[in-house]
């Protein structure tokens, strides 16, 4: 008999959805609650670069990907003039005839995985959480907050950065940190030129660009910022405006009224990263994603990261005869490439804080494109 027949996941983002439809598609049944009674994430458009496009294939949602957001190979570098001073190179991670990288809207990314976790058969239910989680050592029994009650054989806790099973399982942990740095974005529409994602070097802060569909793309502003307390949110169109302003490039200028735009929904984000030491289970609890590896966005691959997760816990727990067999195979082939991913986006993110070293930054991004492309 298999080891685990019966598996709770908590929280529906990207990596608790990942898990989910990695877990069917080992023939494992998988229930799913997700606390959002509307199953919507936050935030605007996300970046995917080659190695996230490679799991999303593993899931069999690329073509959903391609068709509602916008895929493409590359990133343009320039001068804060607009004059091209070069470009990085994105490797064809997913296979020759899958480009290297790409954008979307959050909301359409997690609906394309949405739809893909219920085609699944997992079965799924919004606007509900545990209430208590008591682990048997042979089963866990778990009671929802909507009256029901259920025993599985493993539960996956992926409920995100804020994480209230890493709280209760890892007390010891501190919650993550402000880091110096904030994000601002913006959806904006996508002038013909920009095709693929294109950065502008040399500025105070670091500006970029990513198409997310046909129509649109999202802005990226990072700032450095003593306080991560929020302006007052009737000024950002204003704030925005003035870090874009000392970039003479006509076609950053021509965006600047867009700002003002509602559909722009500008977003502030301070900035953390959070790395718990594995292992990432207490028993037969396993947590993944933000939960214990959450990393700011430098290389654009928390999501990615938490997918990955996700399918390396399915393939592994399908196959093993025991769960901790299972388990140690999932910690060794995730730690490296998390921790990875974690510790160079901070130093990536140090460096422009403190406009240091270029050529460190390009290297730790040359080394970390080439990390990221390995097999899993
Ligand atoms: C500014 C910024 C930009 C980023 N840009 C990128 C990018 O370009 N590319 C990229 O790959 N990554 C990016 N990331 C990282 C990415 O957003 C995260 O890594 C990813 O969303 C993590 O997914 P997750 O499923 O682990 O957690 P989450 O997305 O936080 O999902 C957790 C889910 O659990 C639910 N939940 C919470 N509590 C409970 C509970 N008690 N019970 C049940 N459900 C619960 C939540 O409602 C949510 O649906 C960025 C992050 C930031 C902050």
């Amino acid at each position: 008999m298999a080891a685990v027949n019966t598996v709770l996941v908590i929280g529906g983002g990207f990596s608790g959805m990942a898990a989910a439809i990695a877990l069917r598609k080992a023939g494992i049944a998988v229930d799913l609650v997700e606390i959002d009674p509307n199953w919507r994430p936050e935030g605007a458009g996300i970046t995917i670069n080659g190695a996230s496009l490679r799991a999303f294939e593993t899931l069999g949602v690329f073509d959903e990907i391609a068709k509602r957001g916008f895929v493409s190979s590359g990133v343009e570098l320039c001068a804060p003039t607009g004059q091209a001073i070069g470009e990085i190179p994105t490797p064809r991670v997913a296979g020759s005839d899958v480009p290297g990288g790409g954008g979307i809207m959050r909301t359409d990314l997690s609906r394309i995985l949405a739809d893909a976790t219920r085609a699944s058969g997992v079965n799924v239910r919004t606007g509900c959480t545990y209430q208590r989680l008591d682990d048997r050592g042979d089963s866990v029994e778990a009671v929802f907050t909507d009256g029901t009650r259920g025993a599985y054989d493993l539960v996956v806790g992926a409920d995100g950065v804020r994480s209230k099973l890493r709280e209760t399982f890892y007390p010891e942990v501190a919650p993550p940190q402000y880091i110096g740095q904030v994000v601002w974005r913006a959806v904006l529409p996508r002038p013909e030129a920009i095709v693929r994602p294109r950065m502008w070097m040399g500025g105070a802060v670091k500006v970029g660009v990513n198409p997310v569909s046909a129509t649109h793309m999202y802005m990226f502003v990072t700032e450095a910022r003593s306080e991560k307390s929020q302006p007052d949110r009737a000024a950002w169109p204003d704030l925005l405006a003035a870090m874009l302003e000392p970039y003479p490039d006509p076609l950053l200028q021509s965006l600047i009224p867009r700002l003002y735009d509602k559909e722009a929904a500008i977003d502030y984000r301070p900035l953390a990263n959070l790395l718990v030491p594995a292992p990432w289970n207490r028993g037969r609890i396993v947590l993944i994603g933000d939960t214990v590896h959450a990393t700011t966005p430098h290389l654009a691959s928390g999501a990615g990261i938490g997918v990955e997760s996700g399918i390396v816990l399915g393939e592994e727990v399908g196959r093993a005869r025991t769960i901790q067999d299972a388990l140690d195979r999932f910690h060794a082939r995730r730690w490296d490439r998390c921790r990875m991913v974690i510790q160079n986006s901070e130093r990536l993110c140090r460096i422009e804080m403190e406009n240091g070293d270029k050529a460190e930054h390009a290297r730790i991004m040359r080394e970390s494109i080439i990390a990221l492309a390995a097999p899993i």
